[in-house]
């Protein structure tokens, strides 16, 4: 009973936090332009909520992904309380962002874009490559629960791009590397077209990002409706693994 207790009080508190944020509201947004508002989520020790994640754009969801990133990558990322966001969030989530990342354990896409919990869908699979399960999560984060950005991030130095390259063949493996074939066949490149070879490897990962998009076009119907009514954007980008910048593609 006690514990019961104990949470019964902090479901007050929690409701007194969401009222505070509620009471703020999108139109409190404006003059905190300045900030990012996945770091005011709020009092950095809260996450998105609806009326903030409802409140942006989806050009505005990216600058605050590129301001992000120049956070982390500036070694100034936010102090986050994750246990007051779990809070925060454990009753709805409200993510601005459906990101399609790589497997890659040296690309994280919360750190590496300074979002914390609740913020942001990922999906990750070796080579951020787009299939029917991917393509159906998308949807759900985008139609269903309201993201508003899809964005494709490659990186430098991909170990799948590189299996591609090399015709790699391993049990389950070969067939996740036939999704990210087309990219080598159509990257144009002057020079060694090797695995071996750094520039040749991150052309085709871009390749493979931009590939990625034209997909998601392609086969989902959900997404490229609301691509045109102007609702959500859907972006590539490459993360490069030395420096820890992310280049969105125009
Ligand atoms: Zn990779």
């Amino acid at each position: 009973m006690k514990i019961e207790n104990g949470e019964s009080r902090e479901r007050r508190g929690q409701h007194r936090r969401d009222f505070l944020n509620v009471s703020l509201g999108a139109g409190a947004i404006a003059p905190f332009a300045g900030l990012s508002l996945f770091q005011l989520a709020p009092n950095r020790n809260a996450s998105l909520t609806r009326e903030q994640r409802d409140g942006m754009t989806p050009s505005q969801i990216i600058e605050e992904l590129k301001k992000g990133n120049e956070r982390f990558r500036s070694g100034k990322p936010t102090s986050r309380d994750y246990l007051a966001e779990k809070r925060a969030s454990a009753s709805g989530q409200y993510p601005a962002a459906v990101v399609l990342g790589c497997l890659d354990s040296r690309v994280p896409a919360e750190i590496i874009f300074d979002a914390g919990i609740g913020d942001t869908f990922v999906g990750r699979v070796a080579g951020n490559v787009v299939n029917d399960d991917m393509l159906g999560s998308m949807e759900f984060a985008c139609g269903v629960s309201g993201a508003k950005v899809v964005l494709v991030l490659g990186h430098t130095a991909c170990g799948a791009v590189k299996g591609a390259i090399d015709d790699v063949v391993l049990g389950n493996l070969t067939g996740l590397l036939a999704r990210i074939k087309p990219a080598v066949a159509a990257t144009k490149f002057d020079g060694e077209k090797s695995s071996k070879n750094a520039r040749y490897v991150d052309a085709v990962a871009r390749t493979n990002v931009t590939i990625g998009l034209t997909e998601i076009r392609r086969r989902s119907t959900i997404l490229t409706d609301l691509e045109k009514k102007g609702t959500i954007k859907i972006a590539g980008a490459m993360y490069e693994l030395s420096t820890g910048a992310v280049e969105f593609f125009a």
